[in-house]
């Protein structure tokens, strides 16, 4: 911290320690990205890496703590599987040492021969046996790990739209940020507020505005590459990371999201009626280097802020608000 000129605050400690212990790779990595790059662990980027890495942490201890549970049972049961196999086994030698002692010395050969049929029987029927019962556990195993599977799933996925969450955006966008800062390429996000949407709801009804949220939502993801990923982020916002698409590109994705879903008509389901048309505003920001997601989302959050105050239905980038500050 000394080297780095890193301020000693209870924060940086902790976050400083995560590094040097090593239990956190992600951390890591970007702390040796901004060391070897020299960037300077100023306040702003000190702030960054915390809210980042060490901000939302406590919320994975609770899965953390039940996926430690549910391992330690599946660990129990194949110690005892275990434990029953190598008993067994003991037997069987124990069985096969006492012939080759000579303890039947001076037996009739025919009985000898008997004798070991017989044992290697009863050993092929316990190994049959215990063949069974490992079969049965690895079920139980592919049985826990498809459910834990399925509620890590859940626990990544809103469940009104069907687009991941914000938990997973977080994880996602951690992911993003340290290859756009390895692989200097760039990285954006759009962030989408579906305009007028408290009057929609006043005048429709909350299950028609659900519904209406989920085609939004449908119509951002058709839009998206694979490697991106769209999220909800909030109430009736949606958000999408696009990796490797610079401020332009981004843009043009959220015109052709913007445009696409004007474009769209709206119906009731339940009685086919027409809908008013639907639009949103759509903000955009780039990543800068060493930034946190908060920061680049509150440059979107401002974009999207004046695309509302310039009339909705339009997207505006960071440079745009850049221009208007410059303008005053
Ligand atoms: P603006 O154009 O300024 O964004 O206006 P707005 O009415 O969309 O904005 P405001 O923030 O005042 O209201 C957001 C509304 O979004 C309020 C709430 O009823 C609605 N909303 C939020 N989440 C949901 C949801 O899950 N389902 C439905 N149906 N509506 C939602
Ligand atoms: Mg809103
Ligand atoms: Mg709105």
């Amino acid at each position: 911290m000394a080297q780095q000129h890193v301020p000693p605050t209870p924060n940086n400690f902790h976050l400083w320690f995560k590094y040097v212990i090593g239990t956190a790779p992600d951390l890591k990595r970007a702390i040796d990205i901004l060391v070897s790059n020299k960037r300077k662990f100023d306040a702003t980027t000190n702030h960054a890496l915390f809210d980042t890495y060490i901000g939302s942490a406590g919320a994975d201890a609770a899965v953390v703590h039940k996926v430690s549970q549910q391992l330690h049972g599946v660990m129990d049961s194949a110690k005892q599987y275990l434990t029953a196999a190598i008993a067994d086994n003991r037997l069987q030698m124990e069985a096969i040492d006492d012939v080759a002692d000579g303890r039947y010395n001076g037996v009739d050969p025919k009985l000898l021969i008997e004798n070991l049929v017989s044992e290697l029987a009863r050993a092929t029927e316990r190994a049959a046996k215990l063949e069974t019962s490992f079969a049965e556990k690895s079920r139980e195993l592919d049985t826990i790990r498809d459910s834990l599977d399925k509620s890590e799933q859940r626990a990544r996925t809103d469940t009104l739209t069907g687009l991941p969450n914000r938990r997973a955006l977080e994880e996602f966008f951690r992911q993003a940020q340290i290859e756009a800062m390895e692989k200097d390429q760039p990285l954006s996000v759009l962030l989408i507020d579906v305009d007028h949407f408290k009057t929609f709801n006043d005048n429709f009804g909350h299950g028609v505005g659900d519904q209406v949220l989920r085609l939004v939502a449908k119509a951002v993801r058709d839009r998206l590459r694979d490697s991106d990923l769209p999220a909800r982020y909030g109430g009736e916002e949606l958000i999408a990371v696009l990796p490797c698409a610079d401020l332009e590109s981004c843009g043009n994705v959220a015109e052709a999201i913007r445009r696409a879903i004007a474009e769209c008509q709206f119906t009731r389901r339940s009685t086919g009626e027409i809908l008013p048309q639907i639009t949103v505003s759509i903000g955009v920001g780039q990543f800068q280097f060493g930034e946190s997601m908060t920061d680049l989302i509150d440059r979107c959050d401002r974009a999207l802020y004046l695309a509302k105050k310039l009339g909705r239905n339009r997207v505006i980038t960071e440079l745009e608000l850049d221009r208007k500050l410059a303008a005053g």
